[in-house]
């Protein structure tokens, strides 16, 4: 039995923003790792010199650290298996190109874009899936040298072996099982020089000692052609598992169309990483208890096992939940701090009369989500309150303007049990009759916090013109 240490990667190109989907893949690994107390490492996979851009790679650094997904090994940690990005490995990547190319593994080829797109269009039109027809696999070598020295460029293939199955046992998806035959010689280097991702991806995971690859579905079918080129090279291939794809409710892709956020937009609107994460955990992997949980917990509950097959469906309202569950756990000081740190939190501090704060944020304290919500609030009570909609607008009506007009007069009291039960007295008004369409003349809604501390945070002067408004509404005719 193998007693290799659970090592797992996050691999990414830092080319974009990083979305859920990536961090879900992300999480997978650092949770199996956690879990198993192995290693999570961290790759940066910097070989498209083109599309790799370096605030891409700070990026993703800070999103994978505001999630608490701590690598073990990797970029500014280090480790005894770096360079950990890729544009760095060249030399390393070369020794292993030379293995191959003494072993008659890799070939030099000289087909040009150009022949290579004719010999698909012929293969389409022939109904045989494209692949490498082998135009340069049987140059003799000293013609490859020669045009090689010629200066021609080449890009360098690997040979795949003929008539072989390669079978394995996917951690997801389980037993796989595809024909070398189906698999054309594939570019292990660009002729540009650098590394194609078949090669350095695979290579960079053994060389690494990557024990566990959890990545997307859509690499499944790299898979075949990376064991064959590891197994060429006499390395251990790390086990591989490939996660259901991530779709939106619309059932396609998931993609800033149908609701993918990317990272940095969650944790500016002011997602807290305790929900993306309890979220996530739980996108096509049966988290198990439904109750919030910090990464430890999570971890204790990952399993291999709970990892769904089919498309995981992305829901905004269940990152809600988490969301609320999430600010729910925050102490007061916390709540204070994340609104406060929120893109919102300039405005609030401008809207809030300071020494009125503490009372606001205990106020809306259980009716926000986000600290867009706080704003709103904030508005409502220290601001214009907003014009009461149609529903609202009718339950006004329904109060009547005698009873906001009684309401006005006593709007100076203090105590709302003491004004409400005069109200009513005077009214013959009581419970919700009474109670909701003061709310709507305070707040100009139905809903929000609690009532006694809603009074006392107007203080008497807004109280008394919201409620004299309200009067003036409620005897408005009907449109
Ligand atoms: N850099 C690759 C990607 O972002 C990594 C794929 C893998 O995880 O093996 O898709």
């Amino acid at each position: 039995m193998s007693t290799r240490q659970t090592k797992t990667r996050f691999a990414p190109s830092p080319t974009g923003e990083i979305h859920l989907g990536n961090l879900r893949t992300a999480l997978f690994n650092a949770l199996l790792a956690r879990k198993e107390g192995g290693c999570f490492l961290l790759r940066i996979e910097d070989t498209d010199r083109e599309r790799s851009r370096e605030e891409w790679v700070q990026a993703l650094l800070d999103d994978l650290r505001w999630l608490g997904l701590d690598w073990q090994e990797g970029p500014e940690v280090g480790g005894p298996h770096g360079p950990y990005r890729q544009s760095q490995r060249g030399d390393i990547y070369a020794r292993y190109y030379d293995a191959l190319e003494f072993g008659g593994l890799g070939y030099p080829c000289f087909c040009s874009d150009a022949e290579l797109a004719l010999a698909r269009k012929r293969q389409r039109a022939a109904g045989q899936a494209p692949r490498y027809p082998g135009t340069c696999a049987a140059l003799p070598p000293d013609e490859a040298q020669r045009r090689l020295q010629a200066g021609e460029a080449a890009s360098l293939r690997f040979r795949v072996p003929r008539g072989e199955t390669v079978a394995f046992d996917d951690l997801v998806r389980g037993p796989q099982r595809f024909a070398s035959d189906d698999i054309g010689d594939f570019v292990i280097r660009r002729s540009d020089g650098s590394p194609a991702f078949f090669f350095s991806n695979a290579l960079d995971d053994a060389l690494m000692g990557v024990s566990h690859v959890l990545r997307g579905e859509d690499h499944l079918a790299n898979t075949p052609r990376q064991l064959l080129l590891l197994r060429a090279l006499g390395l251990d291939a790390p086990r591989y598992g490939h996660l259901s794809l991530l779709v939106g409710a619309d059932g396609s892709p998931l993609s800033k169309r149908n609701g993918s956020l990317s990272a940095r937009e969650l944790r500016e609107a002011g997602y807290l990483p305790e929900a993306v994460l309890n979220y996530l955990a739980r996108l096509g992997h049966s988290c198990g208890p439904e109750e919030w949980l910090d990464l430890d917990g999570l971890a204790a509950c990952f399993s291999l096992q709970r990892l769904g097959r089919s498309p995981a469906r992305f829901d905004a309202a269940q990152l809600q939940r988490w969301q609320k569950q999430s600010v729910e756990r925050l102490d007061a000081a916390s709540f204070a701090a994340w609104l406060n740190a929120s893109r919102t939190g300039a405005l609030l501090r401008e809207r809030v009369p300071e020494a009125q704060r503490d009372a606001f944020l205990a106020c809306i304290r259980d009716n926000v989500v986000l600290p867009a919500e706080a704003l709103e609030w904030a508005g409502r009570l220290f601001g214009e309150p907003p014009a009461p909609g149609a529903g609202e607008k009718a339950a006004l009506r329904d109060a009547g303007p005698a009873f906001f007009a009684r309401a006005a007069e006593s709007a100076g009291e203090d105590d709302l049990r003491t004004f409400a039960k005069r109200l009513g007295e005077a009214t013959g008004r009581r419970g919700k009759a009474l109670y909701l369409p003061l709310r709507i003349a305070l707040t100009g809604t139905a809903h929000g916090p609690e009532l006694a501390r809603v009074w006392s945070l107007l203080g008497p002067q807004r109280r008394r013109e919201r409620l004299q408004a309200a009067a003036r509404a409620a005897g408005e005719a009907h449109p």
